[in-house]
């Protein structure tokens, strides 16, 4: 089965591997020299000060954006949630399930967040947060999270801004700095490996207010253990020598090969549809590296497109949300190469309104190689 999904994601052999042989006693010494080798690596390549600042927890992605709203927020605290699509919208239904005094700034689906109006709107009155969608995976759209957290700033009275990047770092790289908080991931997107880790990365201010600050309500995903090396509960073991096997090929590819490889797929799906008659539902100054929702002409039906691809081999996912009933998502995350991306595309193209011009704009992308 070819896979373009933006997650779960195709698994490299080193990983699978890495799973199978895994089964060790958590408590020994072998699987404590994984776990801080996972948590160091992480740390670098997220940006957090030491490993202590990385929490890696058993849950798929919701429960890291649980774990962060249950850890550095309390009941009645007022925080800002910048919605551009399905997940922002989920940001904000985790933190009011919290009790969390949500405000909450709806940008067009499609269209990514102006960090300027966003920073204005923060300079009006105190928040203790803002929750920022990286890469909105429902619309296929960057958001430019860096240049909020420039216009923000770093004066004591900023909130703190705790980012959702799960379909977004590493594919796309993200970094902890001055302005920005927390980074949310994930292992089954751009981690190359199968659902079921929530990563956290922590700056030392973010930290400093998990562990000192009182708060009700934790309990399994109270971070405290993990931020001082201790995993209270039984670990998924297996996931963790996966993700290790993962952080190897991540460092030996490298931050810039990889974006660049990502924009390279993203580029290439768009020339794609674009031949081949499908709509491009996202500017190409703010379409995302890892996943591309196209619109489809109104005489053919999603559901039967991806039902007749499954069948000859390929998934691909679904439209979400407002774009449920006439769009399609190509994902093209993580173990993903050109190769991979034209075989899965050739599958596609026969059931497209233009079928050899789709199949002729791949090719300058496959001579690059
Ligand atoms: C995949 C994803 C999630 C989390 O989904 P889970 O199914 O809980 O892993 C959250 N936010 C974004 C942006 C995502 O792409």
């Amino acid at each position: 089965m070819h896979i373009l999904l933006p997650g779960p994601t195709p698994i490299p052999e080193a990983v699978q591997e890495a799973l199978i042989r895994a089964m060790s006693d958590h408590r020994g010494t072998l699987f404590g020299q994984v776990d801080v080798k996972v948590r160091t690596e992480l740390a670098t390549l997220l940006g957090a000060p030491t490993k202590d600042h990385i929490a890696i927890l058993p849950a798929s992605g919701t429960g890291g954006l649980e774990a962060a709203c249950e850890n550095l927020l309390s009941p009645g605290d007022r925080a800002l949630v910048v919605e551009t699509g399905l997940f922002g919208r989920r940001f904000r239904e985790v933190a009011e399930a919290h009790g969390v005094d949500v405000e909450c700034v709806e940008i067009p689906w499609g269209q990514a967040f102006n960090p300027q109006e966003i920073a204005e709107r923060v300079r009006q009155k105190p928040y203790r947060a803002i929750l920022v969608t990286h890469n909105e995976t429902s619309t296929g759209v960057l958001n430019p999270v860096e240049a909020l957290a420039q216009a923000i700033g770093t004066d004591p009275g900023a909130p703190l801004m705790i980012v959702d990047s799960i379909s977004g770092v590493p594919s796309i790289p993200l970094t902890l700095g001055p302005g920005l908080d927390v980074i949310i991931a994930a292992s089954q997107k751009g981690f190359m490996c199968p659902p079921g880790l929530a990563i956290l990365a922590l700056s030392e201010r973010a930290r400093q207010s998990v562990v000192s600050d009182t708060r009700p309500g934790r309990f399994y995903f109270d971070l405290r253990p993990y931020l001082s090396g201790r995993l209270p509960y039984t670990p998924a073991i297996g996931l963790w020598h996966a993700l290790h096997a993962a952080l190897g090929l991540l460092r030996a590819e490298g931050a810039f090969a990889r974006l660049q490889r990502h924009r390279m797929l993203r580029d290439m799906v768009r020339h794609f549809a674009r031949a081949g008659g499908l709509t491009l539902l996202v500017e190409d100054a703010v379409a995302s590296p890892t996943v591309t929702a196209l619109g489809l002409p109104s005489e053919m039906n999603p559901g039967d497109l991806r039902r007749h691809l499954e069948n000859a081999g390929l998934q691909i996912a679904g439209g979400l949300g407002l774009w449920h009933e006439r769009a399609i998502r190509i994902g093209h995350v993580g173990h993903v190469d050109r190769a991979d991306l034209a075989a899965g595309l050739t599958l596609m193209a026969p059931h497209l309104p233009h079928s050899e011009q789709a199949l002729a704009a791949m090719i300058p992308f496959l001579k690059e190689a």
